[in-house]
């Protein structure tokens, strides 16, 4: 077996000289007082191995990894029938692209680029009474930690600024590809992207996806072994906004990305992985992170591939 252990140290420092080449998103200006320099990586096996390193336990926000965990929750609930409100093709456009919607309808592309959120998130009001409550209580049981939560400021500052994610969501709405009120529907997606976790309680909750939907802690099945063969196609081919093409190429894990810097990946049967290191490329995706799971894949010599 792998030395998990020895790689990811050995990764941390032929990466680490990369600190400064990337830029904190700063979009949403809470996000831009994160600490640059912050950096950790978690491994997470089937088997209940765990191998960390750095920062590795430190909470941050995951803002587009929550997209996987809403799109499960949706996926489990409606099935095929969420096809009818998305596609599943690769953008090849921005995660927070308008130009799309017009052309093809009020109907986004994939459920991870922000209007595909939009409309899981629109789902989950539709089909509970307290979806930010469903959320946490379902992102605190793939994980296994009661303490995750939404971090309220961040939510706020996205909610001052959000107005492309507002514009998606009216846009869509206009093609009655929303059904809820917009603002019930844009408070649940900035709380969502404003949940505080660490690499390793995303690892951990990223692990079901690895085990064919079951989480491994507790035996509970999320997702059908056919949906999450499903799941991990899409984040495979759009996972990491336009960079997914370059994220096969260079790793070959299915993986999700988000602007705080994290990145969460599995080997389906074997294991999840996260990185966070804050600073992002022109992409939008970890500068660091993209190298960290490069060289992951590599030196292990596993991928999907
Ligand atoms: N909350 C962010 C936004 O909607 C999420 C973007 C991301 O992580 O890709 O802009």
């Amino acid at each position: 077996m792998a030395d998990y252990q020895k790689h990811l140290e050995e990764i941390y420092q032929e990466t680490i000289h990369l600190q400064g080449k990337g830029k904190v998103a700063d979009y949403i200006p809470a996000l831009a007082e994160t600490e640059p320099t912050k950096y950790g990586i978690t491994v997470c096996t089937l088997d209940g191995g765990l191998y960390r390193v750095g920062d590795a336990d430190e909470t941050f926000s995951i803002q587009s990894i929550s997209k996987v965990f809403t799109f499960a929750m949706v996926f489990n609930a409606m099935g095929d029938k969420l096809w009818k409100r998305m596609g599943k093709e690769p953008s090849g456009t921005s995660f927070n692209s308008l130009i799309q919607l017009e052309k093809e309808n009020g109907i986004p592309r994939n459920p991870f680029i922000n209007a595909g959120a939009l409309v899981c998130v629109d789902c989950l009001v539709s089909l509970t009474k307290n979806p930010l409550k469903e959320i946490l209580s379902f992102v605190r049981k793939l994980s296994g930690n009661p303490k995750v939560n939404y971090d309220s400021v961040i939510a706020d500052s996205e909610r001052k600024t959000g107005f492309r994610n507002a514009a998606l969501a009216n846009f869509m709405k206009s093609f009655g590809n929303i059904e809820n009120d917009v603002e019930e529907v844009l408070n649940a997606y900035f709380h969502q992207c404003s949940l505080m976790m660490s690499c390793t309680d995303l690892a951990k909750a990223f692990s079901f996806l690895a085990n064919g939907g079951v989480n491994p802690q507790t035996g509970e099945r999320h997702l059908t072994e056919s949906q999450c063969k499903r799941m991990n196609a899409l984040l495979q081919t759009c996972g990491m906004y336009d960079e997914s093409g370059e994220f096969a190429f260079s790793t070959g894990l299915p993986g999700k990305s988000g602007v705080g810097g994290g990145i969460a990946a599995v080997l389906p049967r074997s294991l999840s992985i996260c990185s966070w290191a804050p600073e992002l490329n022109s992409y939008g995706n970890s500068l660091i992170g993209m190298k960290a799971m490069e060289l992951f894949t590599t030196k292990t010599g596993i991928s999907i591939f």
